[in-house]
């Protein structure tokens, strides 16, 4: 079920809210009660990072960076220095 993150203009309240794709928007602020309650779709990348997967899916694309200056058996790292050949 997606996760909207939801924010009052009014009185700046914001909440994440779990609804169906098929629910239809909220409109009234749980706090203040008016009709200024709106989904926030600049907010969305942080629902995502919350479920973990997003996460997971940084560490793997940094993984390759890490692993790179282990490879070299030269502790110069050069292969052409001639202090190791
Ligand atoms: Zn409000």
């Amino acid at each position: 079920m997606p996760i909207y993150a939801y924010k009052c203009t009014s009185c700046g309240y914001a909440q994440d809210e779990m609804q169906k794709v098929s629910d239809a928007p909220l409109t009234v602020c749980p706090s203040c009660g008016k009709d200024d309650y709106a989904k926030q779709v600049t907010a969305a990348g942080f629902a995502l990072k919350g479920t973990g997967w997003y996460a997971t899916d940084f560490k793997g694309g940094s993984k390759p960076a890490e692993t790179k200056p282990e490879a070299p058996s030269h502790a110069c790292g050069t292969g052409a220095c001639p202090a190791c050949n």
